[in-house]
């Protein structure tokens, strides 16, 4: 059995044509243009599902998407203003009106997780928590092998984890939000801030590797932060494996010694017996394939 699987993502949304396996037979991305409205970017999921329908005779689709996410309903329980008009909105059934296919849908995170425990960094792991780095900071929480979405869809929003109250105002609504401390973002702020002038992250990272110490003294900030917010996560949960994706995730090992070595002094000893702090393994891949998984699981 063919489906399409389909990754919105800020600014591209990526599709494959898979089989129950996760082999690709067909993979391709086109604009999300979020700011067209949620409309507007199922509208261009559904378009491309009719022109798969008819060469690859896709018989499902199953959709890794921003927002809180009722997985059972394909309902977008709640999203921010990133893709306007996106809360409320009923996916699935707009979808199957027009295709006439079964259509699931689950949250970009838990996707991450999904994938990254079929076949990723979490394989044999049943309890672990999945934290994604970026423009914010996502949380998927696995609990005895299965998702934990919480009563209504919403668990995991571990980038609100409050780290300092009278902190930096956050688009929740609060103040000093872990993302807006400990994303990929704020790194960046504090690079600019640091030296006065635009440095990307991936220059940023080159010249911590070769030795530059304030370069080095401002990675250290930021991985303070963000272990201040892992500590906590690690301390209500009490998992075996941190699993690390986003795109910081590319700095690998040189990052992950940084972030073990400053979380590890922040828990209590019972708690690093037997865990482990891993980087995704699939950094781009991870949602196609948890969306694949949850489709599959749903059968
Ligand atoms: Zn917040």
């Amino acid at each position: 059995m063919r489906i399409a699987v389909f990754d919105i993502g800020g600014t591209s949304i990526k599709y494959a044509v898979s089989d129950e396996k996760a082999n690709f037979l067909l993979e391709d991305s086109f604009p999300t243009e979020a700011f067209q409205g949620g409309k507007a970017v199922i509208d261009k999921i559904i378009q491309t599902s009719m022109e798969l329908k008819k060469t690859w005779e896709i018989e499902g689709i199953t959709i890794s998407s921003a927002g809180q996410i009722d997985n059972e309903n394909g309902v977008v329980v709640y999203a921010t203003d990133n893709i306007p008009g996106y809360t409320g909105m009923e996916v699935s059934k707009l979808i199957h009106s027009v295709t006439g296919l079964p259509v699931e849908v689950e949250n970009d995170v838990n996707c991450t997780a999904l994938g990254e425990h079929w076949m990723g960094a979490a394989q044999g792991v049943k309890n672990f928590i999945c934290v994604t780095i970026g423009t914010g900071i996502g949380g998927a929480i696995f609990v005895n092998g299965e998702l934990f979405t919480g009563s209504n869809y919403s668990a995991g929003e571990v980038g609100h984890i409050n780290l300092y109250p009278n902190g930096k105002a956050c688009t929740c609504g609060n103040n000093g939000c872990y993302e807006k401390y400990a994303s990929s973002l704020a790194l960046q702020e504090m690079v600019e801030e640091t030296f006065n002038q635009k440095i990307n992250l991936k220059l940023f990272f080159e010249n911590v590797r070769s030795g530059d110490q304030a370069s080095r003294q401002v990675l250290e900030r930021w991985v303070d932060h963000l272990t201040t917010g892992l500590q906590s996560i690690v301390h209500t949960f009490n998992p075996e494996m941190i699993v690390i994706g986003g795109g910081i995730s590319a700095q690998g090992d040189f990052l992950l010694e940084y972030i073990h070595d400053s979380l590890f002094n922040k828990l209590m000893p019972n708690h690093k017996s037997n865990l482990s702090i891993k980087m995704a393994k699939y950094e781009n891949k991870a949602n196609l394939l948890g969306a694949i998984k949850h489709f599959y699981s749903k059968m």
